[in-house]
């Protein structure tokens, strides 16, 4: 099967909202009156964020949920994506298996497919997606003000904890190993949280390489820093009932262990409760971990308010 057959077969598709689609030189889109458009890319390498024995299915699923994790971080809603794939060789049943789980992801958010490119070479797939935001209304992450209270969505650290167990570090019972196996292949991005916290986030990050460090990011932009309460992320785990982690493996893996796809934001106290409420229309849990604070550095703070030391370190490739 030639280049052209593959994108033919796997990937073209009816074009929906897009102007024009899949097979000419440039997609064309128009985007909506009155909105911007918030664009990003990610790339997925073998050997770096998947592993070779990854399903199919889940790959395809995850390069694209990452993509949108980037655009729920600003509140933007999903519209187009590119997909640019090197194959080492065409392998029917491996790009039957990627392609139903992205189009899965992405007909269940509403982006449309609209073009990208096909090499022969290292496994390696690269989305750069776009969303539509109205003007000036795209949560960024240098609004944080001292006051503000720290959020995060969903559970942190199961995708850490899958790969420790995955490269033999930890031990898991086998139904807790599938739970943080599951968070680490199959990530759901919070898209409409993300959406439904325009206007209510003062500032928001999502947390691809760890929680300090993502929070991190919001307050160098924001000039701020944060006291953030070690007790109120020790439930974050999915897996925390399912067996008893060990304390440091717990806040290593909630405090620095990435992969996560959650949103990490602050708003001002006063919407604690309106906070709630979205979480909860969204399905979503919503957990309050700590405050801004004029002094630009990160606290950790035991109960009894004691400072931890700090010697968690996130994700960087080149460090
Ligand atoms: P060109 O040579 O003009 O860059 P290509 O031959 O690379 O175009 O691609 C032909 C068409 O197929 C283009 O519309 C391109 O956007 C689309 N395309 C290529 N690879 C992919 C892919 N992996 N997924 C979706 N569309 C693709
Ligand atoms: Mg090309």
């Amino acid at each position: 099967m030639g280049e052209f057959e593959l994108i033919e077969r796997f990937f073209k598709r009816a074009a929906r909202h897009a102007d024009v689609g899949i097979g000419d030189d440039c997609a064309i889109w128009t985007p909506s009156p009155g909105h911007q458009l918030a664009i990003s890319a990610d790339m997925l390498v073998e050997g770096r964020h998947f592993l070779s024995t990854v399903n199919p299915r889940d790959l395809g699923h995850k390069a694209l949920a990452v993509n949108l994790s980037d655009l729920a971080a600003c509140g933007a809603s999903p519209r187009a994506f590119l997909l640019s794939l090197s194959l080492p060789r065409v392998d029917e049943h491996w790009l039957s298996g990627f392609s139903e789980g992205l189009f899965a992801l992405a007909d269940a958010q509403g982006c449309e497919l609209i073009g990208g490119d096909t090499t022969q070479g290292p496994l390696n797939v690269s989305i750069t997606v776009m969303g539509e935001v109205p003007a000036h209304q795209a949560i960024l992450r240098s609004g944080a003000q001292a006051g503000d209270v720290v959020y995060v969505s969903g559970h942190l650290g199961d995708a850490r904890l899958a790969l420790d167990a995955f490269r033999g570090t930890v031990n898991l019972p086998q139904f807790v190993f599938e739970l943080a196996r599951s968070r680490m292949e199959r990530p759901e991005p919070r898209t409409a949280l993300g959406v439904s916290l325009r206007g209510v986030a003062t500032a928001m990050a999502d947390v691809s390489d760890g929680l300090l460090g993502d929070l991190g990011h919001i307050l160098k932009a924001s000039r701020v820093g944060a006291d953030i309460h070690i007790d109120a992320i020790e439930n974050l785990m999915l897996t925390h009932d399912a067996w008893a982690c060990p304390q440091d493996l717990l806040q290593r893996c909630v405090l620095s262990g990435g992969d996560d796809y959650e949103l990490v934001f602050t708003c001002h106290p006063s919407n604690h409760q309106r906070i709630q409420a979205l979480g909860e229309a969204c399905g979503t849990a919503v957990t309050r971990i700590g405050r801004i604070t004029a002094n630009p550095r990160l606290l950790l703070l035991s109960q009894d308010g004691s400072v931890l030391p700090n010697t968690f370190s996130s994700f960087d490739h080149f460090a």
